[in-house]
């Protein structure tokens, strides 16, 4: 590609509204341009970098045998009333109506799709395994997008179906999409990490995140210093492995004007935080159903712990999902808002203790008095709890869960994620094949998933410097992603000769197949190279009637300071 003649669409100044420096970068660079909120254009050398990464997904879709198909982005509405979704999906599901009023929705996923086209097609067990998947966009109608094309309202998905007669055929594949998305990330050349990862509702058997390491994660992943254990901070497993002291201090009520935050106490008293207790009020799983279960829950925290919502609702007493109490029903109940007390006993809500809060002893609580806390609380003695439940999230220096070392949190960026989905929507839309007994057996279902956009994005905040773009090595060449990866750059000069040269040197580059851009703009070189920097094109070579005279190319590898005078032999050799 010739320079003069590509939308390069390179930025001098930071745009402002980018929130993220991968997004900041992807616009300045270049790559992508903001249409409105969570919509971008991908621009060519964005879209060159796009198609780098479907290749490599693709290579090892293929590889794992998994079918490629291609279903449409708009999928009717029937489909999702039969798999429940319809009502259950919420706001991120765009719904619209066709022009003879029939209900639509934008694919944000395509589970019923596949779903639909596996009861039609797949009639019998000696069909299966079968897998199929598609490389497409997705509509998320996100309710913060941001961080550009990391959380988009449009975005490019690989999305994988896998269709098995028993759930050890579904074990199976499910492994090797492990090991595909692992082959995946580690030819991408990204530092990443697998980790368990919650069924949710769903209620599937397993289930892995794939997470790029990135401050700017939006999700918390816990490690054993060691183990291989790793989770995802909304399912790691708390353990406690402290026992209760007797009580040693009385019970005092003290004064804490305006202080309703554990934080503000601990100071107040000159106490540890870890010494006071937090209690949050939450909705209980009663209705006219289920009228034994209670309206309203408390939910005991230490107080420099915080309450894991995933965790907490998935007990049989708290509504799911989770809902704190208003403050009007907190009035209503009798319950003073930021001084709530431990000691409920008389006001008809039972208390679920986490269980690091259960082995608390002398510890600091709302008194339910505006204005005061209780010291020298202790369990049994000034309170009880109904129940002792693991509600929290990991904190670093937990034990890990599986006995091995402690916990160590970071921040990931989720790029894949792969599910044994069981039977749900097998179920939900009658999929079935005759088994071998002649009759028919509702299929065990995969789904699997890679935010191929997103990919983007995270390898960049994983690799970038003051200049720009940083286009990480991977072990084999052939799989960078950089938009191009050899920028030849002509110096002006009086006779033409560098430019003959270097358009030479591209013309024979390109002939090998090499990803080769020649900047032939008339711009200044120090344009040119720090737009070439900014994209970040992995090498360099510098045509100049100096360096010619001696028969020398000066090759320069981005990110490097050094720069090398090469023959024209050695130039080629390198790619
Ligand atoms: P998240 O927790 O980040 O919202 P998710 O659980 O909704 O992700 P999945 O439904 O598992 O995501 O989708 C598969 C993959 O698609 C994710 O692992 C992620 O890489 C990507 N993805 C999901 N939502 C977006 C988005 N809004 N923009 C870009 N990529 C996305
Ligand atoms: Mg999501």
């Amino acid at each position: 590609m010739k320079a003069s003649q590509f939308t390069l669409a390179t930025l001098r100044n930071t745009p402002s509204d980018a929130d993220i420096i991968s997004a900041q970068l992807m616009i300045k660079a270049g790559l992508i341009r903001k249409l409105a909120s969570g919509l971008y254009v991908w621009m060519p050398t964005g879209l060159r970098v796009l198609k780098r990464v479907e290749k490599i997904v693709r290579e090892e879709m293929e590889r794992i045998d998994a079918q490629e198909l291609l279903m449409p982005v708009t999928q009717p509405a029937e489909l999702w009333q039969e798999s429940g979704r319809w009502e259950d999906y919420g706001a991120e599901l765009l719904r619209f109506k066709d022009r003879h009023s029939r209900d639509f929705v934008l694919g944000p996923t395509h589970e019923e799709v596949i779903t639909d086209i596996a009861r039609s097609e797949l009639k019998s067990y000696k069909q299966l395994p079968a897998t199929y998947y598609q490389i497409q966009t997705k509509f998320r109608d996100e309710i913060r997008p941001r961080f550009g094309v990391m959380r988009a309202r449009e975005f490019t998905m690989k999305d994988a179906y896998s269709f098995h007669i028993d759930k050890d055929s579904l074990a199976k594949t499910y492994q090797d999409f492990y090991e595909a998305y692992s082959r995946i990330f580690t030819r991408l050349g990204l530092d990443f990490r697998a980790v368990q990862a919650d069924t949710g509702s769903i209620g599937g058997f397993a289930s892995h995140e794939f997470h790029v390491l990135a401050d700017s994660g939006e999700d918390d992943i816990a490690f054993s210093s060691e183990s291989d254990y790793s989770a995802n901070v909304e399912l790691a497993e708390a353990v406690c492995h402290d026992t209760r002291q007797p009580p040693s201090e009385p019970r005092t009520d003290v004064d804490t004007p305006n202080m309703p935050t554990c934080e503000e106490v601990a100071e107040h008293l000159g106490m540890d935080l870890t010494r006071t207790v937090k209690t949050l009020i939450v909705k209980g799983s009663y209705s006219e159903y289920t009228p034994d279960m209670p309206k309203l829950v408390a939910l005991v925290l230490r107080g420099d712990h915080t309450l894991n919502e995933l965790k907490a609702e998935k007990l049989p007493q708290i509504k799911a999902p989770l809902e704190m109490a208003s403050e009007d029903e907190m009035k209503e109940a009798g319950l003073v808002k930021g001084y709530i007390s431990v000691d409920l006993a008389k006001y008809d809500i039972p208390v679920i203790a986490d269980r690091s809060a259960s082995v608390m002893a002398d510890f600091v609580s709302g008194a339910n008095i505006a204005d005061k806390h209780t010291k020298g609380m202790n369990w049994e003695r000034d309170a009880v709890y109904a129940d002792v439940a693991d509600i929290r999230n990991v904190v670093d220096g937990d034990p890990s869960p599986d006995g091995k070392g402690v916990l160590q949190i970071k921040r990931g960026i989720e790029v894949g994620h792969i599910f044994q989905l069981g039977d749900k929507y097998s179920h939900a839309l009658n999929c079935t094949v005759l088994g071998k007994e002649g009759k028919p057996v509702t299929l065990m279902m995969g789904c699997y998933g890679i935010g191929v956009s997103r990919i983007i994005s995270a390898s960049l905040e994983q690799n970038h410097d003051d200049k720009g773009c940083l286009w990480v090595d991977t072990p084999d060449p052939v799989d960078n992603i950089a938009p191009f990866y050899v920028a030849v750059v002509p110096m002006k000069s009086k006779d033409g000769s560098a430019e003959a040269k270097a358009d030479e040197l591209y013309s024979t580059l390109k002939a090998k197949g090499v990803n080769v851009l020649l900047d032939d703009r008339d711009e200044r070189a120090g344009v040119k190279f720090a737009d070439l920097e900014l994209i970040g094109i992995p090498h360099r070579i510098v045509v100049s009637e100096r360096n010619l005279a001696e028969g020398k190319y000066e090759y320069a590898k981005r990110g490097c300071d050094d720069k090398e005078l090469l023959g024209l032999d050695e130039v080629l050799a390198k790619f």
